[in-house]
């Protein structure tokens, strides 16, 4: 039970009520957050294991609300999705990581690849292949400086993902799994996909060490990876022993608190210019 305003006592299911009044406000609050300046991009590279190199860099999206501060992601992209507003934001986050990767090149950075988060709801539009195009064109950003990140889960069921991913690759875009071992697709639809790249879950790579049969799913996801033909990311590094395990079983990349955050994009190129000075 829960005291009204108007003081009368009404009996309700918290769970179901709060997360409803949590949508109801995101979804209001988020409707031209793009335009008022409230999004931002956070850039997190990712290292080479081989030679400590940058060799691309993740863009996660932040939303700053004027009041309630730093918003999850984890809590507003999935109203995103399911209003819509995906879309537009999702348009948004590709032409701004665009933008701040043409003017790391303009300030004496070497911009590395730069991997873009794609929902579900952009990916199944007609005209998303178009957009990223357009984008491109515009910018004057080589294809392959930009990497398209999907999740396995998109992937499930879904005639259109086939389609899409062929015109996306012609465009010369490179692709990468997201989150892999998480979703359910299977291997032989997974194998006919035109994927560069494989990351490994962030829960995969904190449970190494833990068990033998912790540490032979990751070097099974490597071999997949090679079978296949693409390259391998690892995401969540947070311990030099997983990185030396990874490196041993021949993981090209990793991601992760141990190399650095997630960080504004001013802040990443201070890094970068740190790192190449
Ligand atoms: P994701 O794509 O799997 O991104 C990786 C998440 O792991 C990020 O969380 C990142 O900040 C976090 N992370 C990086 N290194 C470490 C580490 O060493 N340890 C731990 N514990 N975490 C680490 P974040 O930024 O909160 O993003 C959450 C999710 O939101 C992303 O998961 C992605 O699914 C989604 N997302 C973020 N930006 C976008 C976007 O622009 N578009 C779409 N569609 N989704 C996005
Ligand atoms: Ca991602
Ligand atoms: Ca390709
Ligand atoms: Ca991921």
């Amino acid at each position: 039970a829960k005291e009204t305003g108007r003081g009368r006592v009404v009996c309700y299911a918290p769970e179901k009520d709060e997360a409803f009044h949590a949508q109801e406000w995101i979804r209001s609050a988020l409707n031209g957050a793009e335009a008022r300046g409230e999004l931002s991009l956070w850039w997190q590279p990712q290292i080479a294991l081989a030679t400590g190199a940058v060799a691309g860099a993740e863009v996660l999206l932040r939303w700053h609300h004027p009041e309630k501060g730093l918003v999850s992601p984890a809590q507003f992209i999935p109203v995103a999705e399911a209003t819509g507003l995906m879309v537009p934001i999702g348009h948004w986050v590709l032409e701004q990581a665009l933008r701040e990767w043409c003017s790391l090149a303009a300030e004496g950075v070497a911009p590395p690849r730069v991997a873009v988060n794609v929902s579900v709801t952009q990916l199944v539009r007609d005209d998303f292949t178009a957009i990223v195009k357009e984008a491109l064109g515009r910018f004057d950003v080589p294809p392959s400086a930009l990497e398209l990140e999907l999740t396995e889960s998109m992937m499930a069921d879904m005639p259109v993902a086939r389609t899409r991913l062929a015109e996306l690759e012609a465009i010369g875009v490179r692709l990468a799994i997201d989150d892999f071992g998480t979703g359910y697709s299977s291997l032989a639809y997974l194998s006919a996909l035109p994927f560069d790249l494989l990351k490994i879950d962030a829960m995969f790579v904190q449970a190494i060490g833990s068990s033998s049969a912790a540490d032979a799913l990751v070097e099974s996801f490597v071999r997949i990876a090679k079978a296949l033909q693409m390259d391998t990311v690892a995401e969540g590094v947070e311990r030099a022993e997983q990185a030396d395990f990874l490196r041993c079983n021949g993981v090209a990349l990793a991601q992760g608190y141990l190399f650095a955050r997630p960080m504004p994009f001013s802040a990443f190129r201070d890094w970068m210019l740190r790192r190449t000075s």
